[in-house]
């Protein structure tokens, strides 16, 4: 059975990284996004199960000691983490996998999954993240302030990334996901996985071909 790609996509939060993560999955058959295990209160909007499995820290620090994460961290005060089998029982079926996880996260699953594809998403300017920080609910400027530092931080990391994208045009930021994803498709070791059965076809010589 072929294996899928795993994809990291990591953004400071105002980046825009879910919208273009929805747009992908909308896009392209045989990608799916990992849902991750946090121990973060539940948002409204949110779904247990679809935004993330929502877990107190108790059981969060069982799976640590079961070996049960691909890998996890401490982002902002709460844990989160990608659930190994999870992950694997995707890949295995050929699926690509998207993690959207932090750069911490993503240093771990570099270690373990050398050629997986990495993918920083940043947006255009300092005003446009400080306008989609301030939207998210709250004009309390220490609260903006502390997201904005945040995002800084997160923003830090954009170099241990292979690929960089800057969401100034959606649609355009989006296509360049997509684009990405669809060469990884055309590489030589992922055809021959995925098309052995018409490779072998057409190099066969049944028809008296020289
Ligand atoms: P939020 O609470 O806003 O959904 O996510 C906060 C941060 O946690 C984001 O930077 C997000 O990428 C990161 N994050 C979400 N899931 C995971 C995960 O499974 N592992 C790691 N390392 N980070 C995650």
């Amino acid at each position: 059975m072929s294996q899928g790609t795993l994809y990291i996509i990591s953004a400071p939060s105002g980046a825009g990284k879910t919208s273009l993560v929805r747009g992908l999955i909308e896009h392209l058959d045989g990608i799916q996004v990992s849902v991750s295990h946090t121990t973060r209160a539940i948002r409204s909007g949110e779904a247990d199960g679809i935004n993330y499995h929502f877990v107190d820290v108790a059981t969060f620090e069982r799976m640590i000691e079961r070996g049960d994460f691909f890998e996890y961290a401490r982002v902002f005060d709460n844990y989160y983490g990608t659930s190994r089998p999870a992950v694997q029982a995707l890949l295995a079926a050929g699926q690509d996998v998207i993690l959207e996880i932090d750069w911490q996260g993503a240093r771990q699953v570099r270690e373990q999954v050398p050629d997986a594809e990495s993918v920083f998403i940043l947006p255009p300017s300092r005003d446009a993240l400080r306008r989609r920080l301030a939207d998210r609910g709250t004009d309390d400027d220490d609260v903006i302030a502390r997201r904005m530092r945040d995002a800084i931080s997160e923003m830090s990391h954009y170099d241990e990334y292979d690929h960089v994208i800057i969401n100034d045009q959606f649609d355009t930021a989006l296509a360049d996901l997509e684009s990405l994803v669809r060469a990884r498709r055309t590489r030589l070791d992922r055809v021959k996985e995925t098309r052995g059965a018409l490779l072998e076809m057409l190099l066969s010589r049944d028809e008296g071909v020289e």
